[in-house]
């Protein structure tokens, strides 16, 4: 499939910030997705979770099949659209790389802990994992991906972020959160096919978890209209034994129409405008979106699965625990640095001060070892520490 020529085209990459020979066989971009599936933090990915905790059901979504699904749909939109499918997937396979142990209550409680050092973003964390943390080359720290790659893993960034960034690489991936100019479509494809993705799988996780109902999401008009037509076409469905089914086909349908839709209007801005290289997208408003309809009714459901099922007591409760554990491992670490095993995390000190002014060494490196964690881990690791077992 020829690309577009808004695609980001890999022989014009802005390239690696440690030179490096081409490979023979591959793109810079199917270089870069190789280097993450092979990655130490793609991995843990598997014991990272963001709604439910990985110890409470081995059926649930964790970021590693988040972020399988998220690169599913990126690059089956990437193909209708002719953009760069390996730089998607490369893009989606890194978007978390950089989350805590236990999901958004993870990173908020963590954020809490370094507020005085510069605070944690987990965006900015992902960029780190690939730049900094990653310990597997000889010659770099880091996994050393292409610029178009690492500008997609930094999705958002404050702009004290983007500074420290741009003083340490200039017209570097900081660039763009201060000039206010765009990413690659790529990029803006990712987060597009990420909010895709959770508000699909959450309905299930939810409903499997039995703490939102089929019936509660029928006030969802996105839900209730494929429901409704699902049963138009297979009023089997309704029999009590096949609700799982229906819930599939259901879900199935909602993926499929928010696909179309995202893919039918963007096509439309990118004839209306019609970017002729990267440059034009960079200089461009944001060129891929749904629709208007199709956007409020993703709001509706998001707002639902907030108030019903991230907002629920017992998902409530649940990461309140988790919030302590990040804080007295925090505590734990600071008091006793000695418990962070030697081997980690030195060579992230010194990169990390240039970067943000007025961090404290101990405590960056102590949340990159906390952000590294798995749930589990995490777990075990604070019961060793305090005696007390919040979780598992
Ligand atoms: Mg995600």
């Amino acid at each position: 499939m020829p690309l577009a020529p808004y695609a980001c085209n890999p022989a014009l990459s802005l390239g690696r910030r440690f030179h490096e020979p081409d490979a023979p066989t591959r793109t810079v971009y199917q270089r870069d997705r190789d280097r993450i599936v092979h990655s130490t933090a793609f991995r843990r990915l598997v014991y990272k979770t963001q709604v439910f905790l990985n110890h409470e059901g081995d059926l649930f979504r964790t970021r590693l099949t988040h972020s399988l699904e998220v690169a599913q749909l990126g690059r089956s939109i990437a193909r209708a659209l002719h953009l760069n499918e390996d730089l998607v997937e490369a893009i989606a396979l890194a978007h978390d790389l950089g989350h805590t142990p236990f999901g958004h209550a993870g990173q908020d409680a963590l954020n809490d802990c370094m507020r005085a050092h510069g605070g944690f973003e987990h965006n900015l964390q992902s960029l780190r994992v690939v730049d900094l943390l990653e310990e597997s080359y000889p010659q770099f720290n880091g996994i050393n991906l292409s610029f178009e790659t690492r500008e997609g893993i930094l999705k958002h960034c404050s702009r004290d972020n983007a500074r420290a960034l741009e003083a340490l690489e200039p017209n570097g991936v900081g660039r763009r959160f201060l000039d206010g100019t765009q990413p690659s479509l790529e990029a803006q494809l990712c987060n597009l096919a990420d909010e895709i993705a959770y508000n699909a799988h959450d309905i299930d996780d939810g409903v499997r978890s039995g703490l939102i109902s089929m019936e509660q999401l029928l006030e969802v008009a996105l839900f209730e209209d494929h429901y409704r037509q699902a049963l138009r076409d297979f009023p089997d469905l309704q029999a009590t034994h096949l609700q799982r089914r229906l819930l599939f086909e259901t879900i199935r349908r909602m993926l499929s129409a928010q696909v179309y839709d995202l893919i039918e209007v963007s096509q439309a801005s990118l004839a209306a405008v019609a970017p002729a290289s990267l440059n034009d997208v960079r200089l461009a408003g944001p060129l891929l979106s749904f629709g208007e309809a199709a956007r409020s009714r993703s709001g509706q459901l998001k707002l639902f699965l907030f108030r019903n099922l991230y907002r629920h007591p017992q998902v409530m409760h649940t990461m309140d625990l988790a919030k302590q554990v990040i804080r007295d491992l925090f505590n734990a670490y600071t008091h006793a640095p000695h418990e962070i095993p030697a081997s980690f995390g030195a060579e992230g000190v010194d990169v990390h001060k240039a970067q943000c002014e007025g961090a404290t060494p101990l405590a960056r490196v102590i949340a990159d070892y906390i952000a590294g964690m798995t749930d589990r881990f995490a777990s075990r690791e604070h019961q060793r520490l305090t005696g007390q077992r919040l979780l598992v």
